[in-house]
């Protein structure tokens, strides 16, 4: 690694003056990368120089860190100091202003080199020599300790996230003064007692039950497909469908270790830490009048949007033909990907986005609580063919509706959890030597020919793609869709009632499947 011990590093100081090298942390998309940071002093006039920044943040960067020091009681150094980031990272942002300032310090001597070296330090630095929390600080401590560096410092605000690293120890800062006054006396402390707790075992507590729903037993049925197989699911009508999206994340099994980790890195990236969902997959739904930045991210604040939010879990668009057209045709790309790829500024970054989606739609553009609908066929049939992109991608529809308020409660949500739960487990085990964990990732080609269903059940398909109805994708839809009919009854493959189920949700109950 270049800088980690470069002669004359920790003693070599001329006259008080010499250089001195750390790390900081850089994010691209949710990807870290720990950076070293050097700084020179020599003699000469005294300005800093920033070399392998990018040109953008150079500026306001130089300005911070002055600032930051000046206010800090410490005299800015008399030295002509050259400060290098290598390798160079397009997506270098503020966090690094704490690494930064504590090298110059201690280039110039005013703190000892050798006490910032084999730490990371992650902060932005205010005018006033104050640290400000930085997003993202749960991918940058973890990178940090994979590294192989476990003593990292980071904002007050921050520590408790960071703590949440196993192996970290965690130094939390608010000043700038306070940091280099512990430096100087050699007495950084460490957060020795937030060892991180034993990772609990997967669970998950939800505030809503499906129990909660009142009838609808069809939209409840098409849930719990969508849930047991990994399914997108369109919800048509005036009905409870917002009541029963927010209820799918708690009839889908808790996440595993390696999905939480991904799901609150990500949180930790859109600066939403406090709202990690631990291991509940997570529910997102952004409102109808969201920009696409807010949905798919935005590149240049390296900042996820609501689609990588609901990333192992969830994502509930309700009214959805409201939403605008790139929001809708573009969300195409992370339902075929299961990612997000944003590029811009010079920069590019991949956010996962790995989600169910469920579509949320009333019958016609009217507002909520006409009375009397006055919309023609023709605009009805303008509002749903917004979604024809992403309905050619949705295995599941049903109708909703608000029933009569003495409609028998349903199942609660534990009852379904266990049955999603074991043709979980079903599918799981049918395809271990395979990438794929639900029947909504095999793709069309392994179905036809790794898993064959029944000769009745594929006759029957197969006679309805004739009518020209269903499309080749469609027809991989209803095979995916009658293996998880077989999963939930735990039959060895799909038979023939299974694909007329598939069918039947395929077209949703109502017939109302237009796509
Ligand atoms: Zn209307």
């Amino acid at each position: 690694m270049p800088g980690r011990d470069p002669p004359g590093a920790a003693g070599g100081l001329v006259n008080g003056m010499g250089y001195a090298s750390t790390r900081a942390v850089a994010l691209i998309g949710i990807t870290a990368h720990v950076v070293d940071v050097e700084a020179d002093a020599a003699p000469g006039d005294a300005q800093v120089h920033l070399v392998g920044l990018p040109e953008l943040s150079v500026w306001p960067a130089r300005a911070r860190i002055r600032a930051a020091i000046l206010n800090s009681a410490a005299a800015w150094p008399d030295a002509r100091i050259t400060v290098s980031v290598s390798p160079v990272i397009p997506g270098y942002a503020a966090a690094a202003d704490l690494a930064l300032a504590v090298a110059v310090l201690a280039a110039a001597g005013v703190i000892p080199a050798q006490r910032i070296m084999g730490r990371v330090f992650l902060g932005e630095l205010a005018l006033d020599g104050g640290i400000r929390p930085v997003r993202g600080v749960l991918p940058m401590v973890a990178a940090a300790v994979r590294a192989g560096i476990s003593r990292v410092v980071v904002p007050a605000e921050c520590a408790r996230e960071a703590a949440r690293v196993p192996g970290a120890v965690v130094m939390p800062a608010t000043r700038l003064a306070d940091v280099v006054d512990q430096l100087r006396h050699g007495v950084l402390r460490d957060h020795h007692d937030q060892e991180p707790e034993p990772e609990p075992a997967p669970s998950s507590s939800f505030a809503v039950d499906l129990a909660d729903v009142p009838g609808n037993p069809a939209a409840r049925r098409a849930l719990e497909v969508c849930a047991a197989g990994g399914h997108h699911l369109f919800l048509s009508g005036d009905g409870p469908a917002t009541m029963l999206a927010e209820r799918l994340p708690s009839i889908l099994p808790p996440l595993n270790h390696e999905a939480a980790r991904e799901v609150a890195e990500i949180y930790s990236l859109a600066g939403h830490s406090d709202r990690a969902p631990g291991f509940a997959p997570p529910l997102s739904a952004p409102h109808h009048t969201s920009t696409a930045a807010a949905i798919f991210g935005s590149v240049a604040g390296n900042r996820p949007g609501a689609v990588s939010l609901a990333h192992r879990g969830v994502l509930h668009l309700a009214d959805a033909p409201e939403f605008v057209r790139p929001v809708l045709d573009g969300l195409c790309r992370p339902l075929d990907s299961g990612q997000v790829h944003l590029a811009g500024l010079g920069r590019s970054a991949r956010y996962p986005a790995r989600f169910t989606l469920v579509l949320g739609a009333r019958p016609c553009p009217c507002p909520e609580g006409r009375e009397e609908c006055a919309c023609t066929p023709e605009a009805r049939r303008r509002y749903r063919a917004r979604l024809a992109l992403l309905l050619s991608r949705v295995a599941v529809r049903a109708p909703v509706e608000w029933g009569d308020s003495g409609a028998r409660a349903g199942e609660s949500s534990a009852a379904v959890a266990a049955r999603v739960l074991a043709a979980r487990v079903r599918a799981a085990h049918r395809l271990a030597e395979t990438p794929w964990r639900t029947n909504a990732e095999v793709p069309a080609s392994d179905l036809r020919t790794r898993f064959p269903v029944a000769p009745e059940a594929a006759e029957l398909l197969r006679s309805e793609a004739n009518t020209g109805l269903v499309t080749a994708d469609g027809l991989a839809w209803l095979l995916r869709v009658a293996w998880t009919l077989a999963d939930l009854r735990g039959a060895d493959r799909p038979q023939l009632d299974d694909a007329a189920g598939a069918l039947e949700l395929w077209k949703g109950a109502d017939g109302d499947g237009a796509r």
